[in-house]
């Protein structure tokens, strides 16, 4: 099991830049994140082992639970927020993560900028696009993005870039160009999108960030 998720990462390295040189994206090389959401500890210390530096989780309460223990013995590592926030733990979000892909209402942004102004963290955050606008999911509607946007910067919020989750049974690469077209109107530079069945897709359509779970760790198990 250790072993092959060192391959894994290495693999799917080494894919993404191929497919960066290939698709010549004047880029640099996007960051490999992986979404250590629902694994056993013993895969993302094999993870951490082979020198993954960029981890994501979705929630709050399980990320505080393994990355509280494990974030001090690794020093370089550096924690996304990449699921849905709720306002009342938006303390415990600043206090734990390095940066936040989830921003997607200014409710949200307000209790944010307000925790990171207590606490002194000044974080990263993505805008969160909801591409496929799909009622169940999370994400600012495309149409309410430049308001957002606006809040955040007056909220004194550094929001470097956007992030998407396309509707299962789409074709990726509409809502990959999408979101690429929406970062470019409003001014900013990062684009996290692409996930396991993908992220060379993403790559090659100039992902900044690309979330991989599953390709890296296996199938996500419950634990017990
Ligand atoms: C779970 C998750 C991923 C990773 O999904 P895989 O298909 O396992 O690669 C990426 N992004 C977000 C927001 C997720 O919740």
């Amino acid at each position: 099991m250790t072993q092959s998720i060192k391959d894994n990462i290495t693999q799917i390295s080494d894919d993404i830049k191929t497919m960066c040189k290939h698709a010549d994206v004047p880029l640099n090389t996007p960051r490999l994140i992986a979404v250590s959401k629902v694994q056993p500890k013993e895969r993302v210390i094999a993870a951490l082992d082979a020198g993954q530096i960029d981890f994501g989780e979705n929630r709050v309460q399980e990320a505080e639970e393994r990355w509280s223990e494990l974030k001090p013995l690794y020093a370089d590592i550096t924690l996304h927020l990449i699921g849905s926030l709720q306002t009342n733990k938006a303390n415990k979000a600043v206090a734990l993560f390095d940066e936040i892909q989830s921003v997607d209402r200014v409710k949200l942004a307000k209790a944010l900028a307000k925790e990171m102004q207590a606490q002194d963290r000044h974080l990263p955050i993505y805008l969160q696009v909801n591409t496929g606008a799909e009622p169940q999911k999370g994400g600012v509607m495309a149409g309410d993005l430049p308001a957002l946007h606006s809040a955040c910067n007056e909220l004194g919020l550094n929001v470097v870039g956007l992030m998407c989750i396309p509707p299962s049974d789409d074709d990726p690469s509409l809502h990959f160009a999408l979101l690429k077209k929406l970062a470019k109107q409003q001014g900013v530079s990062k684009l996290s999108m692409g996930m396991s069945n993908d992220f060379a897709l993403a790559a090659a359509m100039g992902a900044t960030d690309i979330r991989v779970g599953t390709a890296i760790f296996g199938e996500r198990v419950k634990p017990t």
